[in-house]
């Protein structure tokens, strides 16, 4: 597990005051999971994101912990770490390196990485800290089937993505 990334620990990197909270725009990308496809890069999957990301009335994404993420949540990276990692989106206001960073795909464009994206899930597993249900019904949705995220053998951090039966028509 990475260790906590809090800016107000001494030695981490990262700024917290307002000046700088206030360029994020509240878009969620990188709280999302991306895979990387053939096509379109790393594409942030709707549905697969941290368990503590809500939707808030305005649209927006917000954190449910944030005053509190990098205690409750030890695989969140404070925005200057998370850039070169490649953890934030491609346009996001705080700086993504060339050739780095997720994209969110508009519907049409993400249908048709799905396919190759749900063979990824299936194939490497999710990480072990999404939200469950958000998952699942985001993906029960677009393929019409049910599914279950199971424990992958011999790793606590990730989850196996199998489909069970078909949804009941
Ligand atoms: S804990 Fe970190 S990754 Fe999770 S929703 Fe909050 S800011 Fe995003």
């Amino acid at each position: 597990m990475t260790e906590h990334r809090d800016p107000e620990r001494p030695g981490q990197p990262g700024r917290a005051d307002a000046e700088h909270e206030g360029r994020c725009r509240r878009c969620g990308v990188s709280c999302h999971v991306a895979v990387p496809t053939d096509r379109m890069g790393a594409v942030a999957v709707p549905g697969l994101h941290c368990v503590f990301l809500r939707q808030e009335a305005d649209g927006k994404f917000g954190c449910s912990v944030y005053a509190e993420r990098f205690a409750k949540a030890p695989w969140c990276h404070h925005a200057d770490v998370a850039a070169p990692l490649g953890y934030l989106a491609t346009d996001c206001p705080y700086g993504s390196p060339a050739g780095s960073g997720k994209v969110a795909l508009e519907e049409e464009e993400f249908a048709k990485v799905w396919p190759e994206i749900l063979r990824k899930l299936r194939s490497w597993g999710v990480p072990a800290y999404i939200h469950r249900q958000a998952l699942l019904d985001e993906v029960a949705r677009r393929t019409g089937r049910r599914w279950v995220l199971e424990p992958w053998p011999g790793d606590d951090e990730r989850l196996r993505l199998r489909s069970v039966t078909a949804l009941a028509p």
